[in-house]
């Protein structure tokens, strides 16, 4: 005799099924997660000055750079950090140190 308080087989895979419908994912904390992280070496990268630390942007060649100006505090971030590294528009399918900073670089709002 079955216990009246488990599940048989086919009420099981129902629940599972509806738990795999209905549960929210960390999809960006996933897919953030799975990016390479983006080397200062990437031409784009050396164009626009990146460096993953924004102590280290060289301050002749980006006059208008302050240090309190970094990636964590970019409008062009996106999603959540995994880590210190996050997706940035400027970068797409790479990530972006929290602590770096770019030419361009705009204040979030
Ligand atoms: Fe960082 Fe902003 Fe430059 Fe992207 S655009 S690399 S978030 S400073």
């Amino acid at each position: 005799m079955q216990d009246p308080n488990s599940l048989d087989r086919r009420e099981f895979v129902k629940l599972g099924l509806a738990v795999a419908v209905t549960a929210p994912l960390p999809i960006d904390a996933a897919r953030a997660a799975d990016l390479p992280k983006l080397s200062e070496d990437d031409p784009t990268a050396k164009a626009l000055g990146y460096r993953h630390d924004t102590n280290a942007v060289d301050q002749a060649r980006f006059p208008n750079h302050k240090p309190d100006q970094n990636c964590a505090n970019c409008k062009l971030i996106q999603g959540e950090a995994s880590g210190d590294w996050i997706r940035c528009q400027l970068f797409p399918g790479k990530l972006v140190n929290t602590n770096g900073w770019c030419a361009g670089w705009v204040k979030k709002a």
